[in-house]
């Protein structure tokens, strides 16, 4: 895009806005939660929506003139009802923070207990964290995963489940490669009368495609964001049954927030259409396959990848064994430096500080929306164990970065 508007504004933000273009472009997107929207939904967040106050839902607003803004909303929830199959369906949580939030505000009162995933195993702030206000408003106790075959410790939940007696049990999760046994869960829920909200954020497009199993009918909530494996822009989401659906949309609205963001929720509506169309399928199965092969790459030049491979679109490493001298910022900051961008990431039995852990997470979903296939993706991660294994080495980081600088333009991202 030129900024031209912009531009004539404010040469500074539209030079930021140039480089971030220019960035997204030259760089590959590895970091597990993005991705890139198309233009089209790119336009309609950009749109004069943005300017619309739609308080209320469609049909029922409390100001005047939201009339394409109900079109608008009415479109992205008949969509997401069609993508995930949900009795019912609120478009309007500005994230997928703020989508656990209405679920919490929807069920608990503040001292109600929680039971989710400890964040360095794969869970999310917003499941408990201390810092988080889930974890000042509710009493939470964390389950994870076990440290030898880093898969979920279902029999371990259900026990911490029976003594610790949840009101509400959270999963989904934000570094987990492996598929999620809703059912199991939700028969532990069942056993202890806690209410379950699977929080699919990561791989919302992956469950509307099919690729992963859906807990949408099994849990009374799922919350998602739309702008991870499915292409709809930055927002969240929450599915449940008519039986909640009155409680929901006032945890949502007015519970948590106030005017929906109509420009956003006309982009979710442009994405869910794209992802309706029969192409998506394909798009999350190669992303599944290429996170597939990224892993069989990685453990066969001798990174540990945590559980042995993924089910999903993400691959976690835990450096310890290989690079036990290597903290995983360091990785990430050296393989930035080469135009590969992911995040250092806690693994399961973390010995480092959540702030430069022992691990790296990367996710193919970015890669895959470039048009890669498996044998390019395994060049990506044949480049990414270069790098860290010589991450010292400026003359091997500068290879790297060339041969990343004809991957971007041999997969352009917006022609
Ligand atoms: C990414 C993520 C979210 C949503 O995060 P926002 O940044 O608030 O949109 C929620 N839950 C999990 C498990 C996530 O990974």
């Amino acid at each position: 895009m030129d900024y031209e508007q912009v531009r004539a504004v404010d040469s500074a933000v539209a030079d930021a806005l140039a480089g971030e273009d220019t960035r997204q472009e030259e760089t590959l997107a590895m970091i597990a939660s993005e991705n890139h929207v198309s233009k089209a939904v790119l336009e309609a967040q950009g749109s004069a929506l943005t300017n619309k106050y739609a308080e209320g839902y469609p049909g029922k607003r409390y100001y005047a003139g939201c009339e394409y803004a109900d079109e608008v909303e009415q479109l992205a929830i008949d969509r997401a009802k069609e993508l995930w199959g949900a009795e019912h369906v609120n478009v309007q949580p500005h994230s997928g923070t703020q989508a656990n939030q209405a679920v919490y505000f929807a069920t608990l009162d503040p001292g109600d207990k929680i039971l989710s995933l400890d964040l360095t195993h794969g869970g999310h702030l917003s499941h408990g964290h201390p810092a988080n206000f889930v974890g000042q408003f509710y009493e939470v106790e964390q389950y994870e995963v076990d440290p030898e075959t880093g898969y979920l410790d279902y029999d371990g939940l259900a026990e911490m489940a029976d003594e610790f007696d949840p009101d509400m049990i959270v999963s989904g999760y934000s570094a987990y490669p492996r598929e999620v046994e809703w059912e199991r869960i939700q028969d532990v829920a069942d056993d202890v009368g806690a209410y379950h909200l699977a929080d699919i954020a990561h791989i919302t497009g992956l469950v509307a495609a099919g690729v992963h199993q859906s807990p949408v009918g099994v849990t009374d909530f799922v919350t998602g964001s739309t702008h991870k494996t499915i292409r709809a822009g930055r927002g969240g989401i929450v599915m449940t049954s008519e039986e909640h659906a009155d409680d929901i949309d006032n945890a949502v609205f007015p519970g948590g927030q106030g005017g929906p963001l109509m420009h956003n929720i006309a982009g979710k509506a442009v994405g869910f259409k794209e992802a309706l169309q029969p192409d998506f399928e394909e798009y999350a199965q190669q992303v599944v396959d290429n996170a597939d092969v990224l892993a069989e790459t990685f453990a066969d030049h001798g990174f540990e990848v945590v559980s042995g491979g993924t089910d999903t679109h993400l691959v976690l490493v835990d450096l310890r064994e290989s690079h036990p001298d290597l903290p995983g910022g360091e990785a990430e900051d050296a393989l930035a430096e080469a135009g590969i961008v992911l995040n250092a990431n806690t693994v399961p039995g973390e010995t480092r500080s959540p702030f430069n852990p022992s691990g790296i997470r990367a996710g193919t979903p970015g890669l895959t929306t470039r048009g890669f296939d498996e044998e390019a993706t395994a060049e990506v991660g044949e480049l990414i164990y270069r790098v860290v294994d010589n991450h010292d080495d400026q003359r091997v980081i500068d290879e790297v970065s060339e041969r990343i600088d004809e991957l971007c333009a041999a997969y352009p991202l917006y022609e």
